[in-house]
Parts: C-alpha cells; structure tokens; sequence
C-alpha cells in the first residue's frame, strides 16, 4: 500500500482513504474509455459528450469498489472484527480488518458479501440499461459500462485463490469441514496455486492462439494470484514459528522513566545526546504518562526547546498499543504493523516493565532457526 493517501471520510466510523496511486488508474480509466470504447459504440457523438461519460463511468467504478470493500468491512463490524481502515489503490481497494475471524462461518460471510454486491450492483446497473435504453443512450451506456466492471470485479474475487475473496470462502469451507485452521490455509493456498498455474497456461494457449491482449491478461491475473497465496503462506509459516512464545521472552528493559516536568532541551542534552537507547517512557514511579520519539521532539522547533515540556510532545498513553508480558508475539507484530510502529511499550499492572521492538523479534527469529538448522 502506498503512503501518499488522502482521507476521504468516514462510514461507520471506518476511514476511507484513496491511495495517490489511484489518480493514475483514474486517468487511464477515463482515456481508455473515451478514446477505445465510445467512438466504437458511439461515433457520432460530441467530444464533450464522450469525454463527460468517460469520466462519470470512471467515477461510478471507483464508487463500486468502494461499496465492495465497504460490504466486507461493514459484516466485519457486524460480527465484532475491528476495521481499521479502507484504502483504495490501483488495482482496486483493501478494507484492512484487523483480526482473524475466530469462526468460518465468519469468514465466510465476510468474504463471500464483496464480490456478491458487486455482482448484485451489476444487475441493478443491467436492470437500468434496460430502462434507459430507449430514453437516454448516454445512461444506458454507462449502466452498461458499469454493470461490466462489477460483474467483472465480483467474478475476479472469486477466483479460489487465497487470499482472493474466493480463496477465503474455500478455506471457510475447508476449515469448517476440519476445525484446523492451519490445514485449511495449507489447502486453500494449494488450489489458489493451481488455479494461477491454469490462468498462466490458458494466457500463453491463448497468446500464442494469436489473441495477445486476452492471453497476457489471463497470464497477469494468474501471477498476480500465485503472489497472493506465496504471500499469505509465508505468513502462515511465520506465525507458526512465534505460536506459543510471548512477549515476555524477547522484551527488553533498561529503558529508563523521563521525569515529566523536563523541558525538551534538557531532555535532550540529557537524554537523546548521551545515550545510544531509543525507548523513552515518560512517567513516575507509579504511573505512565506516554511515549517520547525522537520524531515527536524534531516536529517542534529548536527555538522552542526550552517552553516545552516533555509531555507536550510525547504520544500520551490511551493513544499507544499497550502490550503486556502474557500477550502473544504474532498479536505484538501485528499491533505494531497495525500502527506502522516499531516498538510497543511493555505494561503490567499500570507499571512500565520494558519495550518490544521489531529489533527484538528478529533476534527472537533468528535464534529460532539457528536452532532448527
Ligand atoms: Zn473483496
């Protein structure tokens, strides 16, 4: 994902962001329409006329995809998973949720609603290209322009690939059917392989069959799959090596408490200059405050170092994931790529006890596979 992105708004509370990547796909969109699909259909028509379609149809695609990833992200939140945000980049949109579900008929539901309103939204638009036929040729061309895409878009994502929507609601399937999940996503992986192997070997049948265009893009959707499920099994073997571990094992301490009342020069004469760390606990004895970065000190200028204390600057506690000793490794990693942090500070009962960092679980991984080997 990339990270220029603009917040569009909020549904429910989740935030919707548009990745900057997504002007492009809209701009390519609104010429490949105008200038490769109307002429054909409509050659009479003004520029203006073609030019305005394009860019409305653009538009309208874009809102399918949005109310893709908002009907996976919406049963999400219906079934108590946490939905952190939904992006839209170039080749379509990602609702990020952060948890597993615990249950496949959760997963299933979750997975199987995306690509079922895209292909519900691609009759309604189908439903309005009958009607507009006879009325108004401009909306009839772009229902069934859109009525295309979505059914198209539903029809992708069920694509038995994991973690391809299809692919999800196979391994629902699959672990329903077991009560394992590991297994599960072992065998999803499997076909979602054999099933990108397939696209790849139809695209070249195809390209050599002297129809390029189709057969480079089966090939695309192919290797885009088999990336998908290489992906999601890697995963799987990471969180296999971190099951059982917790975070008590690789935490380190020695990160010694920021006195609240020092003023941000002093902080850092005393603190940033003279020691190699890079943990700074704001706190006392009985409680903590929050976290100082060096980021958060160099966002406020030099000149006004000396008015500022250290709490004005420091990311107060309630906003930080906390972790405590007894949480889980794989759940500490998640919450810091959750947050796009690379260390979480470690409590138990209200008192600071050390911090864990990606540092820390690499060393932790490492040593793992020394070990195995
Ligand atoms: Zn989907």
């Amino acid at each position: 994902m990339g990270k220029a992105s603009v917040l569009l708004g909020k549904v429910r509370g989740i935030p919707i962001r548009v990745d900057a990547s997504w002007i492009i796909i809209f701009v390519l969109a609104t010429w490949s329409i105008a200038r490769g699909v109307l002429p054909n259909l409509h050659p009479n028509w003004p520029q203006a006329l073609t030019w305005g379609v394009a860019a409305f149809a653009a538009v309208l695609f874009f809102v399918s995809v949005l109310i893709h990833e908002l009907a996976h992200s919406l049963v999400a939140l219906a079934h108590g998973l946490p939905v952190r945000q939904i992006t839209l980049f170039v080749f379509g949109g990602a609702s990020q949720i952060d948890d597993e579900p615990q249950r496949p008929r959760t997963e299933f539901l979750v997975a199987l609603v995306g690509p079922l309103s895209s292909l519900l939204l691609g009759g309604l638009y189908y439903l309005v290209l009958r009607l507009a036929r006879d009325v108004s040729p401009p909306v009839a061309t772009l229902a069934a322009l859109l009525a295309q895409v979505n059914v198209s878009l539903g029809l992708f994502n069920l694509i038995p690939g994991f973690p391809l929507d299809g692919g999800r609601v196979l391994r629902a399937g699959l672990w329903a059917a077991r009560k394992d999940i590991a297994w599960a996503t072992r065998w999803a992986a499997r076909v979602g392989h054999l099933v990108a192997m397939l696209f790849i070997v139809a695209g070249i049948v195809l390209a050599f069959a002297g129809d390029w265009l189709n057969g480079m893009w089966l090939a695309f959707i192919g290797i885009f799959v088999d990336n998908a499920a290489r992906a999601s099994h890697g995963e799987m073997a990471l969180r296999k090596v971190f099951e059982g571990h917790t975070v008590a094992e690789v935490m380190s301490d020695g990160c010694a408490l920021v006195p609240p009342q020092l003023t941000l020069d002093v902080f850092v004469e005393q603190y940033l200059m003279g020691e190699a760390r890079r943990c700074y606990p704001v706190g006392t004895r009985e409680e903590v405050f929050g976290l100082l970065t060096i980021h958060g000190v160099r966002s406020v200028p030099t000149s006004t170092w000396r008015d500022k204390r250290v709490t004005d600057v420091m990311t107060p506690l309630p906003d930080l994931r906390i972790v405590s000793p007894e949480t889980p490794l794989w759940d500490a990693l998640r919450n810091m790529t959750a947050d796009g942090v690379n260390q979480l500070p470690v409590l138990s009962d209200g008192q600071l006890v050390g911090m864990v960092s990606r540092e820390n679980l690499i060393s932790f991984l490492h040593a793992r596979s020394a070990l195995q080997s």
